[in-house]
């Protein structure tokens, strides 16, 4: 019989693939929390299972939340509740941040165990700068709203990560590829899983690897920052683009200090028409 749990909120990381990396901790909080606030109970249920526990769920996501949040919190009043999603961190691209608000606003005991999660296990596979980094989640379907969001993303000086699904995956490569210019990245996919792999090229290299063959199971996108150049000034770029335009077209030339300094092929493309005009 596990040890009672002092009533509030647990919010419990489970495994992203490998049902072994459920910590200890993890397993003990679920087997003594009174309810576990799921997103799918079938998905949980196999958790439970793996472990040997059968516990009271209660369905907690996108579509229902609201309506069950205020029973929850009532209830965290006398009662330790677990809230964990399909897999992974819960919060990071999935629902409970309110539940932690309403939570921490009706002043009860607020404890997390974390763990595994999406986002910083495919960093640490990418081999692309870990000191800084912007998690995006999934960017916007519809080409306007994702290409505004990635011009957001234009000089930040961070590796940046999503989240995608495979059939979306080559074009979503070519649209960061097209507002970001095409750094470096890595595809990182069924991360500790059977068939894990992470594969890494410029982004460009990637879209057209995937375009006929979308992968199957699931992707994070991991994005270097530009280029140390992306810092270089305006001058230094029209000093770039006058350079290779001695050996270059205008179109190779502004392709070639795009890439190299992190700046726009489209707009170095125009200056190196006109400059060719000269
Ligand atoms: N809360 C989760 C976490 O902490 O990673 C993320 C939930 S989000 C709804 C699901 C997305 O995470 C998937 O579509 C995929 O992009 C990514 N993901 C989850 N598990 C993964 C895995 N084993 N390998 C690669 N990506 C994964």
């Amino acid at each position: 019989m596990a040890a009672p749990l002092d009533p509030g909120l647990y919010i419990v990381a489970t495994p992203i693939g490998n049902l072994g990396d459920l910590s200890p901790r993890a397993a003990a909080i679920l087997t003594a929390v009174d309810l576990i606030a799921v997103e799918d109970s079938r998905v949980t249920a196999k958790l439970l299972q793996h472990i040997g526990i059968k516990r009271p769920m209660l369905p907690y996501h996108d579509h229902n939340a609201d309506k069950v949040r205020p029973g929850l919190i009532a209830r965290m009043a006398n009662e330790a509740i677990a809230l964990v999603s399909d897999a992974g961190t819960p919060l990071i691209s999935d629902p409970g941040y309110k539940l932690v608000r309403d939570a921490r606003a009706a002043g009860h005991k607020i404890v997390t165990i974390p763990g595994p999660s999406a986002v910083i296990a495919a960093l640490t596979l990418s081999g692309l700068p870990t000191d800084r980094f912007l998690f995006a989640g999934f960017l916007p379907p519809k080409a306007k709203a994702r290409a505004d969001m990635l011009a957001e993303f234009k000089t930040l000086r961070a590796t940046l990560v999503f989240y995608e699904t495979g059939p979306r995956l080559s074009a979503m490569l070519a649209d960061v590829a097209e507002v970001l210019g095409n750094r470096d990245a890595a595809v990182a996919r069924e991360i500790t899983k059977t068939f894990e792999e992470c594969v890494t090229g410029s982004l460009e290299d990637l879209s057209a690897r995937y375009k006929d063959t979308p992968p199957k199971g699931e992707i994070v996108v991991i994005v270097g920052p530009a280029g140390e150049a992306a810092a270089a000034s305006a001058d230094d770029i029209e000093d770039a683009l006058k350079e290779a335009m001695k050996t270059a077209s205008p179109a190779q030339a502004a392709g070639a200090v795009a890439r190299a300094l992190g700046a726009d092929r489209k707009a170095l493309y125009a200056r190196a028409l006109e400059l060719q005009g000269k």
